[in-house]
């Protein structure tokens, strides 16, 4: 599969991911590989340690290494891009080159403790500014992502 990013300063935070061709709305951009971590618990000080890894099942994390493009895959309230199965990026619409491809982190955690660890500044109207897991998700939220939520997730949904 021919790379469709490059890691590049963001405007929201660090490095971001960038799209250097049109990718295609329900296109696949890339499947992060790492090696799955279940020795978390969801509490205050387990949450600290794991904002690097994705949640890819109840207390199941996949851990990258830094030069996985998950790294540098920012979150966003208002996103381009989201989860589908329970690790493959998925264009959530058009996003066209040069476009910071971004996902709602909520949609990835479960972890009632887990929150970014800083203000959300991704620029948005609908920015929620804290980040925390979708178990603090508006109902009405988490009903119309629906189709973009894990499959583990959408019980919540
Ligand atoms: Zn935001």
């Amino acid at each position: 599969m021919k790379k469709k990013y490059a890691v590049q300063k963001s405007g929201i935070r660090g490095k971001g991911l960038f799209a250097i061709s049109k990718i295609a709305q329900h296109e696949i951009i890339f499947i992060p590989k790492g090696v799955v971590d279940t020795t978390k618990n969801y509490s205050r000080s387990d949450a600290r340690t794991s904002q690097h890894m994705l949640a890819i099942g109840p207390h199941t994390w996949l851990k990258t290494e830094r030069n996985n493009p998950l790294w540098h895959l920012n979150h966003s309230c208002e996103p381009n891009a989201y989860i589908c199965g329970s690790k493959i990026i998925v264009a959530k619409e058009d996003i066209l080159p040069g476009e910071e491809i971004t996902i709602d982190y909520s949609f990835t955690e479960e972890d009632p403790f887990w929150e970014l660890d800083n203000p959300c500044q991704c620029g948005t109207s609908v920015c929620r500014s804290r980040i925390r897991s979708i178990t603090h998700l508006p109902q009405e939220l988490r009903i119309a992502q629906r189709k973009y939520t894990p499959d583990w997730l959408q019980k919540y949904t």
